[in-house]
């Protein structure tokens, strides 16, 4: 019970491109605030991509973490803006760290570990930047100190961790990406980044906690 494997992470990049798409106007409103109001298409374009590299990757019988190469590939060819490459590096980081044909919680969270750091180094923030590592890194401690092996109770935790993160960047004062740019203005609004990371924690949640998990 509860173990990521191909078939799961396929559902879980499936339920997070209808979970993009289905919240596209909402990222774009967010980040028509504090950005330069793309993030919600690009993400849709980025997810939709992800999602046939993942049916592709699938089909091919690829284990959970060359797939997971494969969909952070195809996020960052497919995305114009900064999150593209950002969680394409995540991902592909993920995967390189993600050894055999199935997963459990500890794993899961080592690999996801390795995607955050990658993360940070490539776009130099840290917890409390407001950006998408104020949802990212909670999730990821989550993980690491949920004390179930259950992976779909550890996925549900993560998920209301990365949920409290982007709740908790509306007070901050953005210090990276564009949002940097409006300085004192940027307080009193919800990071895109962080809303969309936290879409993507609960559908890791919700494709494992479905009934194949
Ligand atoms: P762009 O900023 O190029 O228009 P998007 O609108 O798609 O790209 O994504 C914006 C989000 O990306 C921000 O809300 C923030 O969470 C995240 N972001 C931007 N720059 C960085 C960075 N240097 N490190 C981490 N996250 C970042
Ligand atoms: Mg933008």
């Amino acid at each position: 019970m509860g173990r990521l494997d191909t078939t799961t992470a396929l559902s879980w990049i499936r339920a997070a491109a209808d979970a993009i798409t289905a919240h596209e106007a909402e990222l774009t409103e967010l980040d028509t605030a504090i950005g330069d109001g793309d993030h919600g298409a690009n993400l849709r374009r980025g997810f939709s991509t992800a999602a046939l590299a993942a049916e592709r990757s699938a089909a091919a019988g690829q284990e959970p973490g060359a797939f997971l190469v494969d969909v952070g590939g195809a996020l960052i060819s497919s995305v114009g803006g900064a999150s593209g490459p950002l969680y394409g590096t995540a991902l592909r980081a993920a995967g390189k760290a993600l050894p055999g044909p199935d997963a459990d919680t500890a794993a899961l969270a080592a690999a996801l570990q390795a995607g955050l750091d990658a993360l940070c180094r490539l776009g130099g923030a840290a917890v409390g930047d407001k950006t998408m590592v104020d949802a990212f890194a909670p999730a990821v401690t989550a993980l690491q100190s949920a004390a179930t092996d259950d992976l779909s109770q550890a996925a549900l935790l993560a998920a209301d961790a990365a949920e409290a993160g982007m709740r908790a960047t509306t007070p901050l004062r953005a210090r990276k990406g564009r949002a940097s740019y409006l300085g004192e203005r940027s307080i009193g609004h919800q990071d895109p980044g962080a809303t969309s990371t936290a879409l993507i924690f609960r559908a890791l949640a919700d494709a494992l906690t479905s009934d194949h998990a």
